[in-house]
C-alpha cells in the first residue's frame, strides 16, 4: 500500500482552509501539471466563525510565501499593522496599570539580563524601559515609512484583519494564481478505504471527491478528525477558564481618530476585552468563563467599555455568542487526514496563537509533505509530537498572563492563581525565573510558537521580580543593562519623528501602495 501522493483535499473555507491552501499550492506547484493537485471543498450552507482578527508577525512571511502582494492583502482584508498587545488591569485593578508585548526584541536581549537592571527603575513598566517598539505603540506610529518595500519593515509587525475579507481574498488568489480547485458544495459522507484512510469525501451535487491525504479544516464540527475518526480533545478547561465570547464591529466615532498599533486587551471580572484596530472599524470582543459571571453581566461590562472608549451605544451591533471548548487534539494527524486550526483545537484568543498554529501547521505540511503513503505515519508521528509539544506550550504561556496578577475583585482572579490550575512545569519555571529569565534554554526547540523574549515581557510587565543570587554573574552587571536602556531610548527618540502616524500610513498603501522589489 506505497502509492504516490498526489491529491490533497481539504475541507473547509475558513482562514485555516484558504491559509493552507495557500501555501501548499504555492510551493507544491498546484498550478503546474507536474505539481500536486489540491482541491477544497467548502459548503455554502455553513458560514464562518470569522472572529480570528490579531494576527503573530509571522504572517508576514506566510503571505509572501504564497505569492501575493502585500499593497493588494492590506486594502482587500481591511488590513492595519500590529506592533504587539498592550494589556490593561491585568496586574492590578487600577487606573494606569499597564504593559505590553511589543515584536521587537530589546537591545541587549541577548548580552545582558535587563530586568536586572529594570530593578532600579521599577516605576517604569519593563517594557517601556527596555523595547523602543513600546513608545512607537504609545504614540500610535506606524511600523514603516511610505518608501520601506513591501514586507519590510523599521518596527517588527504583524496585522490586524478582517478574517471574512481574508478568507475572499486567499480563495481568489488560489483559484486565479495557485490552481487551486474550489468545490463549493456540502460533504455529507466519509468513504474509507479498508485499512481505515479515508478514499473520498461524498458531496451533494459533485459526487465523491478522492483524495491521497485529507486535511480537516471544518472548524469546532471538526467532520473528520472528530466526527469521523473520534479524536479526542484535551480539555484545558481546568488551565485556562474563558470558555465564552461575544464579539461586535464598533465603527470609529470620527474618521480621523488615530488606529491602535497593538491589540488592546483589558481585563475585566471574569476575563478579558480584545479591541483590534482595523482601517475601518474596531473589533471588540469579550472572552469570559461561564463559571465566573453570567452571559448578562459579560455583555454589559462590553457595552460599557465600548461607550468608555468612544462608541456609541447605538452603533453596537448584534452581539452572537461563541462556545469556546479550550483543549487541543494531541493526535490531529491520524492516518491520512491532519486537522489545521478550529478542528486541531482552541484557547481563547489571548495573543493570537489560532493564526500562527494554522500559519505552522501549513508551513510543516508544505516543508515536510510525503511523496508516498508509506512516509505519512513517519510525518504524522513527527508532527503530533511538534504540535502537542506546541500546544502545551501556548497553555504554559497564555496561563502565565494570568498566575501573576495581584486582582482580587473576583473569584475568577483567585482562581487563577490556584497551583492546581498551573501547569506543573510552568510552576517549575516560575520558580527558576527568580534567578534567571526566561531564555532559548526555557524554549529550545526550531520554531518556538512564542520566543524566550515573549515571556519577559509578560513575566516583567505582571511585576514579577527576580532575586540576587548569592554569587555575582556578569550578565547582572547593571551598567550594561543601562546603556541598553539609553540605547534604547535614543533609538525611540530618533524614531518618534521620523515615521508616519498609522492612519496617515495606512491611507497611503490605500492611494499608493508600498514600493515592491
Ligand atoms: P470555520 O468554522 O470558520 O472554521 O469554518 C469551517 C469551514 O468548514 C467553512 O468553510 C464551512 O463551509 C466548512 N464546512 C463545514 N461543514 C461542512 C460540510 N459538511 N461540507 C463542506 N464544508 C463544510
Amino acid at each position: 500500500m506505497d502509492h504516490p501522493i498526489r491529491q490533497i483535499v481539504i475541507l473547509g473555507g475558513g482562514s485555516a482552509g484558504w491559509l493552507t491552501a495557500a501555501v501548499l499550492a504555492a510551493e507544491h506547484q498546484a498550478a503546474l501539471d507536474t505539481g500536486l493537485r489540491i482541491t477544497l471543498i467548502e459548503s455554502p450552507e455553513v458560514a464562518t466563525v470569522g472572529v480570528g482578527e490579531g494576527t503573530w508577525p509571522t504572517m508576514r512571511d506566510t503571505l509572501r510565501r504564497t505569492g501575493v502582494s502585500e499593497t493588494d492583502f492590506v486594502r482587500e482584508c481591511d488590513a492595519a499593522f500590529k506592533q504587539g498587545s498592550k494589556f490593561v488591569r491585568w496586574r492590578e485593578e487600577v487606573d494606569g496599570d499597564y504593559y505590553h508585548h511589543p515584536f521587537v526584541l530589546p537591545p541587549g536581549f541577548l548580552e545582558t539580563h535587563l530586568a536586572t537592571g529594570w530593578m532600579a527603575h521599577r516605576d517604569v513598566p519593563f517594557s517601556m524601559l527596555t523595547c523602543f517598539q513600546a513608545h512607537l505603540c504609545e504614540a500610535g506610529k506606524s511600523p514603516k515609512q511610505f518608501a520601506t518595500p513591501e514586507w519590510a519593515s523599521v518596527a517588527n509587525y504583524a496585522y490586524h484583519l478582517d478574517a471574512a475579507k481574508l478568507g475572499v481574498f486567499l480563495r481568489r488568489h488560489c483559484v486565479e494564481k495557485l490552481g487551486v480547485r474550489h468545490v463549493a458544495d456540502h460533504m455529507v459522507e466519509v468513504e474509507t478505504h479498508e485499512n481505515g484512510d479515508i478514499a473520498a469525501l461524498r458531496t451533494r451535487e459533485h459526487g465523491a471527491i478522492e483524495g491521497d491525504l485529507f486535511v480537516d479544516c471544518s472548524g469546532m464540527r471538526a467532520l473528520l478528525i472528530g466526527q469521523h475518526y473520534g479524536v479526542e480533545i484535551e480539555s484545558q478547561k481546568d488551565v485556562l477558564f474563558n470558555d465564552r465570547a461575544i464579539a461586535t464591529r464598533v465603527p470609529y466615532a470620527d474618521p480621523s481618530v488615530e488606529i491602535a498599533c497593538q491589540t488592546i486587551s483589558t481585563a475585566q471580572e471574569a476575563g478579558w476585552i480584545w479591541d483590534i484596530g482595523l482601517q475601518s472599524r474596531r473589533g471588540i470582543g469579550h472572552v469570559y468563563s461561564s463559571t465566573h459571571t453570567t452571559d448578562e453581566a459579560a455583555e454589559a461590562a462590553l457595552r460599557r467599555y465600548i461607550v468608555a472608549t468612544g462608541g456609541r451605544e447605538q452603533d453596537i451591533e448584534s452581539l452572537p455568542r461563541i462556545t469556546i471548548r479550550p483543549g487541543f487534539r494531541r493526535g490531529a494527524w491520524h492516518r491520512n487526514c491532519v486537522a489545521i486550526g478550529l478542528s486541531s483545537g482552541f484557547m481563547e484568543p489571548l495573543e493570537a496563537s489560532s493564526l500562527v498554529m494554522v500559519e505552522l501547521a501549513a508551513g510543516m505540511l508544505a516543508d515536510q509533505m510525503p511523496a508516498t503513503r508509506a512516509a505519512v505515519d513517519i510525518v504524522a508521528r513527527r508532527y503530533n509530537d511538534t504540535f502537542s509539544y506546541r500546544w502545551d506550550r501556548i497553555v504554559d504561556f497564555l496561563k502565565l498572563h494570568y498566575v501573576l496578577s495581584k486582582r482580587d475583585d473576583s473569584e475568577y482572579w483567585r482562581d487563577n492563581r490556584r497551583p492546581e490550575t498551573i501547569p506543573e512545569r510552568l510552576q517549575d519555571l516560575l520558580a527558576f525565573w527568580r534567578h534567571q529569565p526566561p531564555s532559548r534554554y526555557d524554549l529550545n526547540r526550531v520554531e518556538e510558537v512564542f520566543p524566550a523574549a515573549s515571556y519577559q515581557f509578560i513575566l516583567y510587565g505582571m511585576g514579577f521580580t527576580p532575586e540576587p543570587r548569592s554569587t555575582t554573574r556578569r550578565m547582572d552587571d547593571v551598567r550594561r543593562s543601562e546603556e541598553y536602556f539609553r540605547q534604547s531610548a535614543d533609538i525611540a527618540r530618533k524614531m518618534l519623528p521620523a515615521l508616519p502616524g498609522h492612519r496617515e500610513m495606512l491611507d497611503h498603501v490605500m492611494s499608493r501602495g508600498m514600493p515592491r522589489i
